[in-house]
């Protein structure tokens, strides 16, 4: 392969993934391995030195597969967006409920987000949500990444917010609230799916081979494979 300074390439590297950029121009150091400097795509002011072993050339415009290559939004909403029978304080609360596939997506956006905020479970939200964020964080994962979801969940229920709005919100027209700038909770608030998230929220994650299985789709690679 020719690293010729310009030309585009993908660094899989070792500690930080993968990524796209442009070669700056060789690292001339006869004691190293073969290496290059990378301007990295994405905002990145440093270039990275990389050994030439992680660089791929790629086409301009080249870019890994995203979620919505494989399966698009429409897609998603026929196979979760399905009505159950759920119960969230007491029998009263009874009810059937349909979980709500959000546009919004985070990343690469593989890692399908179930959000139950604590007053609208056992329903949910669905987000796209980045595959590189961890459940939680490790000590040796701290070593070079602190990316968990817990540290995202509250940009994830921003957007949420902003794609559904809010249950309750402060309604100036409201006769019976009470003065001061509160949410008006007198009645039942916008419609599902506008979302409640004050009270703080749970969250989980829809398995691919349930979903594949959902849309039929693992019935068709075997098909395939047979
Ligand atoms: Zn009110």
């Amino acid at each position: 392969m020719s690293l010729t300074p310009g030309i585009r390439v993908r660094v899989q590297h070792p500690r930080y993934g993968r990524h796209y950029g442009a070669v700056v121009e060789r690292v001339a150091d006869p004691l190293q391995p073969p290496a290059h400097r990378v301007m990295i795509e994405g905002g990145f002011i440093n270039a990275w030195n990389c050994l030439d072993e992680w660089l791929t050339p790629v086409p301009p415009g080249f870019r890994d597969m995203v979620i919505g290559d494989l399966l698009n939004l429409d897609m998603l909403k026929a196979a979760i967006e399905v009505e159950f029978l759920g119960s969230l304080w007491t029998e009263g609360d009874c009810g059937m409920l349909t979980p709500y596939v959000c546009e919004a997506s985070f990343g690469d956006g593989f890692h399908l987000l179930t959000i139950s905020t604590i007053n609208q479970r056992p329903n949910y939200h669905v987000v796209r949500a980045c595959s590189s964020w961890r459940e939680s964080g490790k000590r040796w994962y701290h070593t070079y990444r602190d990316d968990t979801i817990g540290e995202h969940i509250d940009d994830v229920l921003t957007a949420i917010e902003e794609e559904c709005g809010p249950r309750y919100f402060i309604d100036e027209d409201c006769d019976t609230c009470e003065p001061g700038g509160y949410e008006c909770r007198c009645g039942d608030g916008q419609p599902w799916p506008a979302i409640e998230a004050d009270g703080g929220c749970s969250w989980g994650h829809i398995r691919w081979d349930w979903l594949m299985k959902q849309l039929g789709i693992a019935e068709q690679l075997d098909r395939i494979a047979a």
